[in-house]
Order: C-alpha cells, then sequence, then structure tokens
C-alpha cells in the first residue's frame, strides 16, 4: 500500500483514523507541531484555483480524505485509499482524549453565539476538559491581538473552524509563531457541537452520502456541489 496518493496535485495520506490520531497524539505529547488539512473535492478544486491556497495547504504535515469525492477519485485513479477520515470525527476524538490526558484545546472559529453554546456542551460533556481559550471567528486575519491570545495560551490542540479559505491562511499565516501545538482546519464542525447544524445520521455517513444530506439541509451550497462534478469529470478525463 502507498504511503500517499496523489489526487489532482495533492498528496493525500493513506491511512485510517486510528493511526492517524495515535500519530498525531505521539507528535503533540512531544511537544511537536503539526498542521492538519481535511481536503475535500472542493479544496483540491480551490488549490487548483487559488495559487496562494494550493500553497497553503501543501504546507500541511497531514493531508487527509475528508470528502467521499476524493476517496471515489482515488478507487477511480486504481490507487484506493484506506478510508475516509472525516474531520468532526478526528475532532471529537481528539477531544475526548484531550479531556482523559491533561491536553489543552483552543477554540477558534465560528460566530460568538455558536462559538461560546459549543463552550458550555463541551464543558457540560467533559467537566475535565482543559479549555485553553475561544474566540469567535469574525475577525481580521491581521487582528494580532487574536493570535497572541492563542500564543499565550500554549493550547496543545487548535481547532480553527473560521471556513474555507480563511482556517487555512491563519494558520500557516502564524504557524511559525508557534513553538507548539497541533492546528487542524475543521469548518462548520463547530456548529454541531453547538447544535446549530445536524450531522448526517450514520447510515446517510455509511452510504458516503453524508454531503447529499449537507445539500438537502443547506441547499444554498448547491454551487459547491456544482465543484464535486468538476472535481469527478476531471478525474474521470484526466485533465488535472
Ligand atoms: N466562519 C468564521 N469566520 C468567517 C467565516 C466563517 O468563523 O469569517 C465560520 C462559520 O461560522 C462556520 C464555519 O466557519 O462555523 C464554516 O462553516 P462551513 O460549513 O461554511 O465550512 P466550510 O465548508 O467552509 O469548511
Amino acid at each position: 500500500m502507498k504511503d500517499t496518493v496523489k489526487i489532482m496535485g495533492i498528496d493525500f495520506l493513506n491511512t485510517n483514523k486510528k493511526a492517524l490520531l495515535e500519530e498525531i497524539i505521539t507528535r503533540t505529547e512531544q511537544g511537536k507541531k503539526s498542521f492538519i488539512v481535511t481536503a475535500n473535492p472542493e479544496i483540491v478544486m480551490l488549490a487548483r484555483e487559488n495559487k496562494a491556497y494550493g500553497k497553503a495547504i501543501h504546507k500541511a504535515d497531514y493531508m487527509i480524505a475528508d470528502g467521499s469525492g476524493v476517496v471515489l477519485a482515488s478507487k477511480m485513479q486504481k490507487e484506493p485509499l484506506e478510508e475516509r477520515i472525516p474531520g468532526f470525527e478526528v475532532m471529537t476524538d481528539l477531544i475526548d482524549y484531550a479531556a482523559g490526558h491533561q491536553l489543552s484545546c483552543y477554540f477558534l472559529g465560528a460566530s460568538k453565539d455558536v462559538n461560546d453554546r459549543m463552550i458550555d456542551k463541551l464543558k457540560e460533556l467533559h467537566p475535565e476538559l482543559r479549555i485553553a481559550g475561544h474566540h469567535h471567528g469574525f475577525f481580521d486575519l491581521e487582528d494580532q491581538e487574536i493570535v497572541a491570545d492563542v500564543i499565550q495560551s500554549k493550547a496543545d490542540f487548535v481547532f480553527v473552524a473560521l471556513g474555507v479559505p480563511r482556517q487555512e491562511f491563519w494558520i500557516t499565516k502564524y504557524l511559525s509563531s508557534f513553538d507548539k501545538g497541533m492546528f487542524i482546519g475543521i469548518g462548520g464542525s463547530f456548529d454541531i457541537i453547538a447544535g446549530e447544524v445536524k450531522r448526517a445520521p450514520d447510515i446517510w455517513i455509511k452510504l458516503n452520502l453524508e454531503w447529499l444530506y449537507r445539500l438537502i439541509k443547506q441547499p444554498f451550497r448547491w454551487k459547491r456541489i456544482l465543484k464535486v462534478f468538476e472535481f469527478i469529470l476531471r478525474i474521470i478525463s484526466k485533465r488535472y
């Protein structure tokens, strides 16, 4: 099995969620820094169209396939990725681990209301979790106070939910200012924890239809789905 699979110029890690989590946790406990990108077809397409974004995500230590479309593309290329690794699950599993092992977390992103409600929910679910800090996601990327707050928090895990491409731009802009910590962009995950948005029922996830569930619930996203079709067509016709 290959360690990575190249899909439209991006090297995806060929691993499973358990092995990935073990590696990230070990690195973090050793005080090493890491940057994780949880990529779906929209991200791959954006990296193709927006050079600055492409450059940012190429800095990732771990590029993981969060998107059935990416796994499908790997199968079409006859280099199947082991499994889809949903960013949402990476985040919740790391929170569970952090709570049990005195590691601390910073939560950056979403609206103030969602961010506050998510923190209340996490305190309820994990009273022992060390919350190093949190802040909503509607600020200027140049804002130095935000990054200073995250640095002084010395968080082990920094969850960044600013949406694509802001979250990867924020992480790569400031990564060198940090001595340690794991940084991951996780899109709309805070909205799910806060109960603002529902994740698809398990059966939809098992059938690789989480994207369809999201489209039905949030039809204004239809334009994004067109990008997924364009992605698949490019894979079929090998026009990268
Ligand atoms: N968001 C944010 N700041 C912004 C734009 C978006 O914090 O300037 C948040 C938004 O409130 C939501 C998340 O980022 O919680 C993006 O969610 P979405 O489902 O759009 O994720 P994407 O598909 O863009 O990764």
